[in-house]
């Protein structure tokens, strides 16, 4: 394909109601456009200086060459490690898949290999932000399964007030339990339950009791039981529990993931499209993880861009799981126009070219950048201003 030359990298900060979104849009000199998602959780205004800085070197190359981009960003910028700079590039790669797919008029998925489904599971995070009493859970689990969610992804000990993450009061581990139970007498046995811990438990031994406490549910995977740091640990506690183990939102790059699976650490790999380093960094984790019989599933909190991105893994990978689904800001499909529909549940594959989203300057502008910590959603305070699912999943 002839050259497409790269005449200006532009970042948007878009204010959401618990993080903003770092948009990143690749100009071209023959008018098309890619863009790519960068948001880190709470740090976006630093990622947005790595991104400028990215730029230097890539402003005036042909926009085609990605996987040499991609190393000569990662391996010869010599620090190639952590969650800024592999934000930043993440949103830079991704925007060169999309610029690729619209220039040859075909979906990223395509140039992936095609597709190996025909529709993507989705499961609901954010749908408990009323309370966490057995009865508020069961009754906010009743309702977003009425609006077809077929799985159901929870913390139940994370917004306790007086929570200690070293020594967990058998109080807080038992409301948590209750509250699993009550989840699961709500919606039947069919209905997929997932437990996140986000790295609470700040001792392996906790994390054990709290696998163990909830075992009997039927639990689909207990989420980063410990933090991310130590893939040993991360391993121990796995090969101590009965309930599959899923983590890796807060890893960056294949060598992170072949480290954890070759520790046995995970049944499930969850890179950020965000954070991983791009379309073909989650896509060699995926085959890492197809490798040690994972499932991989893309960890998906952010902007529609990014989500997007999951969309096109989801659509070729082979050991694709189940999508995670947020409900969508308001105004999120007015930014961020596309056509994804969600038919009970189940996402249809999208096939437009690229990503299949379009961008809307103006109307990002409406929502400007507020600085907001990500510790802060957890916290009961938040619950107000997050979006919630309204008559529909999406
Ligand atoms: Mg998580």
């Amino acid at each position: 394909m002839g050259a497409l030359r790269i005449t200006e990298v532009r970042t948007f900060l878009v204010g959401g109601s618990w993080r903003n979104w770092l948009i990143v849009k690749i100009e071209t000199d023959a008018g098309l456009h890619g863009v790519g998602e960068a948001t880190l959780e709470g740090k976006e205004a630093t990622v947005e200086a790595a991104v400028r800085e990215l730029a230097r070197y890539i402003v005036g190359k042909d926009a085609n060459a990605i996987e040499r981009h991609f190393q000569e960003m990662y391996r010869r910028a010599f620090y190639a490690g952590g969650e800024v700079l592999n934000s930043a590039i993440s949103g830079v790669e991704t925007a060169l898949w999309d610029l690729k797919g619209k220039a040859l008029g075909v979906p990223v998925y395509e140039l992936l290999g095609g597709k190996t489904r025909d529709r993507i599971k989705l499961y609901a995070n954010g749908w408990y932000r009323q309370g966490m009493s057995p009865e508020q859970f069961a009754e906010a689990a009743r309702r977003t399964v009425g609006l077809g969610a077929k799985g159901l992804k929870f913390n139940p000990w994370g917004g306790r007030r007086g929570i200690d993450f070293t020594r967990l009061e058998n109080r807080i581990l038992n409301d948590g339990i209750e509250s699993v139970e009550a989840i699961r007498a709500a919606v039947g046995p069919d209905i997929d339950l997932f437990i996140d811990c986000n790295g609470i438990f700040q001792t392996t031994g906790n994390a054990i009791r709290a696998a163990k406490g909830v075992e009997r549910f039927n639990i689909g995977f207990f989420e980063e039981p410990v933090p991310h740091e130590n893939l040993d640990e991360m391993a121990y506690v796995r090969n101590k529990i009965d309930i599959p183990v899923a983590t890796g939102e807060r890893l960056f790059t294949p060598f992170a993931f072949q480290q954890l699976l070759a520790r046995d650490g995970a049944d499930i790999v969850q890179p950020d499209m965000s954070h991983c380093g791009g379309v073909l960094s989650a896509f060699r984790i995926a085959a890492i993880a197809d490798s040690h019989y994972a499932a991989f599933t893309p960890h998906n909190p952010n902007g529609e861009v990014s989500y997007a991105a999951g969309v096109q893994l989801a659509a070729c990978v082979p050991n694709f799981f189940a999508l995670e689904h947020f409900p969508p800001e308001p105004w999120r499909f007015q930014v961020c126009r596309n056509e994804m529909k969600v038919v009970d549940g189940w996402l249809e594959i999208p096939d437009r070219p690229g990503l299949g989203v379009e961008f809307d300057e103006e109307a990002a502008a409406e929502h400007p950048y507020e600085a907001v910590d990500l510790y802060n959603l957890h916290r009961p305070e938040m619950a107000p201003k997050l979006p919630r699912f309204g008559d529909r999943l999406r």
